[in-house]
């Protein structure tokens, strides 16, 4: 007689084998994922793993019900006929594992663990149907023969299923995380919502047919979404990814892979991410994309590489950008600082649990790289307008910095570079409306666009630089300490350098040797120089005085 059994019999309650014990035991450690999905979904794993359910086939699993007879979901099943079952079930697993199953133990935790779920009374009687669900679910099997097997376990014979018995099937899916105590963040055990979320989605139909339910379920509807979750969790398991962790620096990265979407060759590995560490100056605020593996892609029906490719190539522009402009790629993007943590981005992209309809709720791989495209190219724009804006200012100071130098009458300064023609805003609107289909091309005219902003803006971040230098000269000049003519000055630009540091360091405690990298810091600190300038030197504001 097999432990559960005796423990049953003489109405003990909450009893685990000491195996089971153990496992829930070792269960404490995935605590510090942050996320509830994966935390659920792993923990499913180590459990599918320590009842070998992860080696059971479907088809496998669907003989032993039909052998004994398993038709009649709402019947129950007492402990014995759990054991029968369980035993030729592990039976028929040993003879093709024999050295990962022992069928007496496996028997045991999954009787056990199956009590747990389904038995909470511990009346030692469970449904058919929630030995099925139990079984099936961590079985291994395609994602979508699991929707398809369950579906038809509540479904009328002509392949119907109405409220009551979707509510039935959920119910039995939910205790699997509530048994974890993780079903908080499916929805809870009511399962209500859910059912109402699936047959609005079925435009209130009163029956729902089997296709109907897997659209619903390929949309990861929170109550469900640990399933899914638990199948990439197992694909990750294998995947090795040619990549180095940025926190923990191991490589290649083993498990799931997250990559900065905003940070030049940011990668951290799973167990990094799940504990929500941060490499040394990351924000985290920046989205990242979640790879897995093939098997997992295969779930979804995009061109993933593809899609990968760019998204990759188009992180790394932007990361170039922001190495080249300091932090105002950075307060371009959120001006609000609503999110102040990358996870909760993240949580945001792929799990948003606790937000109102499953339809707006967690997402698939392809949801996710879709939405994070579209979010990339709101970014793009808003950051085309922050170097537009970058760029009149400049040119607006270099105008206002060469009448002072004309004024001075010092040499003639090359022309700025050729002012960018920047085009009515509705018109380039218009564009873009027009583009948005062709998202991959209007990214590359973007990033083109940002590339002329950006040189044309070095360009004229160049001259200013030059401008200051000759004005600097003027100063020491008119001090008498410097004769030589403007046009020596001006080749003698270079050695009066850093005469413009101490300068700029005595109006302005902000401006250093990264100072012509952030433009509207610079803007003011010129503004000072200029006005020092014109207040020590007046002959210089419209010759009012006349030259000395
Ligand atoms: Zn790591």
């Amino acid at each position: 007689m097999s432990e559960n059994m005796r423990v049953h019999q003489t109405q003990t309650t909450c009893w685990d084998h000491p195996k089971m014990a153990e496992l829930y035991q070792s269960l404490a450690d995935l605590n510090n994922v942050r996320f509830s999905a994966y935390r659920t979904a792993m923990k499913l794993r180590r459990l599918q793993k320590a009842l070998c359910l992860d080696l059971l086939s479907m088809p496998m699993a669907c003989e032993v019900f039909d052998q004994h007879g398993l038709k009649q979901n709402e019947q129950l099943l007492d402990i014995s006929q759990l054991v029968t079952c369980l035993t030729s079930l592990y039976q028929r697993l040993e003879q093709s594992h024999s050295h990962l199953v022992s069928v007496p133990l496996c028997v045991d935790m999954c009787l056990n663990w199956l009590l747990n779920v389904y038995d909470t009374g511990r009346t030692g009687k469970i449904r058919t149907l929630s030995f099925k669900t139990g079984i099936i679910s961590l079985c291994k099997a395609h994602l979508e023969d699991k929707y398809r097997f369950l579906f038809r376990q509540v479904a009328s014979a002509t392949g119907f299923c109405d409220q009551r018995r979707l509510g039935l099937l959920l119910h039995d899916s939910i205790q699997i995380p509530r048994q974890l105590g993780e079903v908080a963040s499916f929805g809870g055990s009511n399962i209500e919502p859910s059912v109402r979320s699936c047959f609005q989605f079925a435009n209130n139909k009163p029956e729902l047919e089997a296709a109907m339910f897997l659209d619903w379920m390929r949309l990861e509807p929170q109550s469900m979404v640990w399933l899914p979750v638990l199948h990439r969790v197992a694909a990750a398991e294998t995947a090795k990814h040619q990549a180095k962790c940025n926190i923990c620096k191991e490589c290649p990265i083993i498990g799931f892979r997250y990559r900065s979407l905003k940070h030049f060759n940011y990668d951290i590995c799973q167990s990094c991410f799940f504990s929500g560490r941060v490499a040394k100056g990351h924000k985290m605020q920046y989205p990242m994309v979640e790879y897995c593996t093939p098997v997992c892609n295969s779930d979804v029906n995009l061109s993933h590489d593809d899609t990968h490719t760019r998204i990759e190539h188009y992180a790394n522009r932007l990361a170039e950008m922001e190495n080249r402009n300091g932090s105002y790629l950075n307060d371009s993007i959120s001006p609000n600082e609503s999110i102040d943590d990358e996870h909760m981005l993240i949580q945001h992209y792929c799990q948003s649990l606790n937000q109102g309809s499953p339809l707006s709720q967690p997402r698939s791989p392809a949801q996710i790289l879709i939405s994070m495209e579209t979010e990339e190219k709101g970014e793009l724009e808003r950051v085309l307008n922050d170097l537009e804006q970058e760029n009149r200012k400049l040119q607006a100071e270099y105008d206002r910095l060469k009448k002072a130098h004309d004024r001075k009458g010092l040499s003639p300064l090359p022309s700025p570079p050729e002012i960018l023609p920047v085009s009515p805003q509705s018109a380039r609107d218009a564009e873009l409306i027009a583009e948005a289909k062709l998202l991959r091309q209007h990214k590359g005219r973007l990033e083109a666009r940002m590339q002329i902003l950006e040189d044309h803006n070095k360009q004229l971040e160049s001259q200013l630089h030059r401008l200051r230098q000759l004005l600097e000269q003027t100063d020491s000049k008119v001090n008498g300490t410097a004769l030589s003519s403007p046009s020596t000055s001006s080749q003698r630009s270079d050695s009066s350098l850093p005469l413009l540091r101490v300068a700029a360091s005595q109006t302005t405690d902000t401006m250093g040797d990264d100072e012509l990298s952030s433009p509207s810091q610079d803007t003011s600190g010129l503004e000072e120089v200029m006005e020092q300038l014109n207040n020590s030197f007046p002959h210089s504001q419209g010759g009012r005085r006349g030259h000395p």
